[in-house]
């Protein structure tokens, strides 16, 4: 899960990384208050889980409060790379000297954290790695140790941060380290770490993934999870347990086992290539080894619900689950959804007890449903019936 730039500052503000005071408000009259309390200037920034918020003019200082206003009606409800801005954070205002970049991140091929740090910061690091590659410094750190002093030292020596500033940075860096550790996160990031007119140093913006797999020993981080800028299909399927994930295409994709599913979007992509429209996978979805019929059933009512569908398609491999499971839970699905259920279904069976499910849905006989022996046939006919439809 991502974290807004106000969680991460909360965060940061636990474990004693220097962070500015700031608020959060989803109106301007909220925003110019806060900035009352906080004293200007304030610096008005768009709370959306995406980068290039400056770039794109959802940071915003303001000397006055008419300026807080002007700046925050302006921010809000603003669209940031596809993500409307339903609230802003107003934080102090910082007089920056120079503007540094840090980061810690899960580095899975090596089994490691890596960290990566520049004295020229604020700028998009994607383009500082590619253009000058030589001011990125990156650090291995045994995961087992964690970002300790020592290393700390070293990465701001390899940067090149000035001598009288490297003990205070070094500080800052193994406080962020043990936010990454305690925290379970996969990415710390502060771009920019300022020094400001004091020679304080500061993180002014900080970005952080938890890793959901350590969510079962974090119960406070249900607090941190945000619905409004989620999917709703994807918020449904969460609350049925569905592991779903939205796409941008007409083709509902269902299978069982996420290698199946991953390998199905990449058929019914290449099917969709050639096809007027382009066809191309509308989500993930991978309703596991031992789903029921009912968690078929919920499966397609999450899948039929979304309007951009115009074929879906099931490909299973009956394994725990066998096929006449599946087709009883098509069969099922279509029964309770009715007149609900309007899309084509192109559906392939193979594995465990395969003959008895075909003769299920043969049986059934329903006129969407369509059963196609072969995973790549059945996907050129999911892509089509999309392509028919569009
Ligand atoms: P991002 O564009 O989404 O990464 O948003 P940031 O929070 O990093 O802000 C972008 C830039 O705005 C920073 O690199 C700073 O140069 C500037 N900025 C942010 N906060 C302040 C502030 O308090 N004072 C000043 N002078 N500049 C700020
Ligand atoms: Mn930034």
């Amino acid at each position: 899960m991502d974290l807004f730039e106000f969680q991460a500052r909360d965060l940061f503000d636990e474990y004693g990384v220097p962070v500015l005071r700031g608020s959060v408000a989803t109106t301007a009259e909220q925003a110019r208050s806060a900035a009352e309390r906080l004293g200007l200037p304030v610096v008005v920034k768009a709370q959306v889980k995406t980068g290039g918020r400056g770039k794109a003019g959802g940071v915003k200082l303001a000397r006055t409060l008419d300026e807080v206003t002007e700046h925050a009606e302006a921010i809000l409800g603003m669209d940031i790379n596809g993500h409307t801005v339903h609230q802003v954070m107003v934080a102090e205002g910082c007089d920056i000297a120079e503007e540094y970049y840090f980061s810690l991140l899960l580095d899975r091929t090596n089994r490691s954290y890596l960290a990566m740090c520049s004295v020229e910061g604020g700028v998009d690091i994607e383009t500082l790695a590619k253009e000058s590659p030589e001011k990125l410094v990156r650090n291995q750190i045994d995961p087992l140790v964690g970002l300790d002093r020592d290393t700390a030292d070293e990465i701001v020596a390899e940067a090149g941060f000035r001598p009288e500033d490297r003990n205070r940075v070094a500080r800052v860096l193994v406080q962020l380290g043990r936010v990454y550790r305690r925290e379970d996160c996969t990415l710390v990031e502060v771009n920019p770490l300022v020094k400001d007119a004091f020679g304080d140093i500061i993180a002014l913006d900080g970005k952080v993934t938890l890793d959901d797999n350590a969510a079962f020993r974090h119960p406070e981080w249900e607090l941190l999870v945000d619905d409004s800028s989620t999917d709703p299909l994807e918020v449904r399927a969460k609350s049925k347990d569905l592991n779903y994930v939205k796409l941008d295409g007409n083709v509902g994709v269902i299978g069982n086992g996420a290698g199946l599913v991953m390998s199905t979007l990449d058929v019914v992509a290449k099917a969709g290539e050639d096809l007027p429209g382009h066809p191309h996978p509308a989500n993930f979805l991978d309703i596991g080894g031992g789903a029921s019929a009912q968690v078929m059933a919920n499966g397609l009512e999450i899948i039929l619900a979304d309007e951009q569908v115009k074929s879906v398609f099931v490909n299973v491999f009956g394994g725990i689950t066998a096929c006449n499971e599946v087709a009883n839970g098509i069969v099922h699905a279509m029964r309770m959804l009715g007149d609900k259920a309007t899309k084509p279904l192109v559906v392939r069976l193979d594995g465990n007890a395969v003959e008895v499910g075909r003769a299920i849905l043969e049986e059934f006989d329903h006129p969407l449903v369509t059963v196609v022996d072969t995973m790549d046939a059945a996907a050129r006919k999911a892509a089509e019936l999309a392509a028919q439809e569009a």
